[in-house]
């Protein structure tokens, strides 16, 4: 969000801010109303040479309206500061002591965990993104969790969510997902909105029955003979409901209500959204074309797409495991992971050489620390604990080749639980440090991965 706002969006913000009008068009109103739900959920992210007003901008993401509270109702005012003037100077670190004369001591210690980024231009960050980036899907559910309160159709029900996974085309899944919201313009629909708008227009297909969603889907003509004709004969009248999403959740959850079996779930799942897809394709060619077709050619049309699209997705589906990789000769390469429990968390790293030979496993524990959840810079500043040349490097590895540190790390988790001390022959424990080593044992050599 932050090069987006800087670069493209801030003018836009600057420009919305100012500018509105009581009279302005729905649009506007809409426009100016995304605005708030903006400034609610962006936040400054702090660098080294940020200028901006510790009292007035929006800046420490944990606090509330992203704010400190002064330490006394006068520092606000005493104290005009920028955010750079609580950076020792030439460093990326807090002036602790002035956090603490200046905010309580909650503020104190939310602005004293915050990263300093070294970015030299002003970055905004998206709060409701884990990722702090802006995407449109996070600001709808920003947007929704303001407008809905505890129905079924709250955006972090897990109907949403699952129409979310579904495993279909990018379309078909907004497809399925209009379909819940009852938002297609067929006439049934839009007479409320536009009563002249032909009332008694018929279903363009069979001309035999309302022009809605729910006689496409059901009652149709063409909807019973695709069905008839598909892998999975039903009675589509039966699965009427006033209601689409009942129909939506027939697709979500066919085991329960269909009693369809679990190997078959996705291929029916599939099946649906193109049967669905295709009957309103061929509605709105017979509507605005005036065009006829037959029902059977049009479950054959489904039959085969429905084929194209299973095939698609079993060539996607097919798992790609990474393994383990030696480093280059005369290297050391590092493997680590790290297990979250409820009061500490537990890293291990496993170093193996060229040979792939194991040469030490490394656990450790640490209390619970509540982190920041931008990483970014704290990756960048793990970076810039080594020296830059050619003598390591890092790299991000898929979880398929990590095996290895990830069982030690849920290993010593255990043993840290139970409070037992590691039995392995060769391995040392200290209770101060909360340390584990384990130096070359060959059982344990022999179990890794
Ligand atoms: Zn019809």
């Amino acid at each position: 969000m932050g090069g987006a706002f800087t670069k493209e969006i801030y003018p836009l913000w600057l420009f919305l801010l100012y500018f509105f009008a009581v009279t302005a068009s729905w649009i506007w109103k809409g426009l100016q109303k995304c605005k708030e739900y903006l400034i609610a959920g962006s936040c400054l992210n702090v660098s080294m040479n940020s200028s901006d007003c510790i009292w007035t901008t929006a800046w420490v993401p944990t606090l509330p309206s992203y704010r400190p509270s002064p330490r006394s109702p006068n520092s606000r005012y005493l104290h005009h500061l920028s955010i750079s003037d609580l950076i020792m100077p030439g460093t990326r670190c807090w002036n602790k002591c002035l956090l603490l004369t200046l905010f309580d001591p909650i503020s104190a210690m939310a602005v004293g965990r915050l990263p300093i980024s070294d970015e030299s231009q002003k970055v905004y960050l998206w709060i409701p993104s884990a990722s702090g980036r802006f995407s449109t899907f996070s600001a709808y559910l920003s947007i929704l969790n303001n407008d809905f309160t505890g129905s079924h159709l709250s955006p972090l029900s897990s109907f949403w969510r699952d129409i979310r996974k579904l495993q279909l085309t990018d379309r078909l899944r907004i497809f399925i997902w209009k379909i819940a919201w009852n938002i297609f313009p067929t006439i049934q629909r839009l007479q409320p909105i536009i009563p002249t708008h032909r009332p008694d227009a018929f279903c363009p297909l069979c001309k035999g029955g309302p022009d809605s969603l729910r006689h496409l889907f059901f009652h149709c003509h063409f909807a019973r003979v695709v069905w008839r004709l598909s892998s999975w004969p039903l009675d589509s009248t039966t699965l009427d409901s006033p209601h689409l999403c009942d129909w939506v959740r027939v697709i979500l959850y066919p085991e329960a209500l269909l009693h369809i079996p679990s190997l078959e779930l996705h291929r029916f799942q599939v099946f649906a959204a193109v049967a669905c897809d295709l009957l309103w394709f061929h509605r709105n060619k017979a509507y605005h074309e005036g065009m006829s077709f037959d029902a059977r050619n049009l479950a054959r049309q489904i039959v085969t797409t429905y084929h194209q699209h299973c095939d698609a997705w079993s060539a996607k589906l097919r798992p790609t495991l990474e393994k383990w990789i030696r480093p280059p000769l005369n290297w050391h390469k590092l493997n680590f992971d790290t297990a979250i429990r409820d009061s500490f968390s537990c890293q291990a790293a496993i170093c193996r050489n060229h040979e792939g030979r194991l040469i030490v496993i490394i656990a450790l524990q640490q209390p619970s620390i509540v982190q920041d959840w931008r990483i970014t810079d704290i990756i960048h500043q793990t970076l810039d604990m080594f020296p830059p040349d050619s003598s390591w490097s890092a790299r991000k590895v898929n979880r398929s080749a990590n095996f290895g540190a990830h069982y030690v790390a849920h290993w010593a988790a255990a043993q840290f639980s139970s409070s037992s001390i590691p039995t392995l022959s060769s391995s040392t424990y200290s209770p101060t440090t909360q340390f584990v080593s384990v130096a070359l044992d060959p059982n344990l050599r022999n179990s890794v991965v």
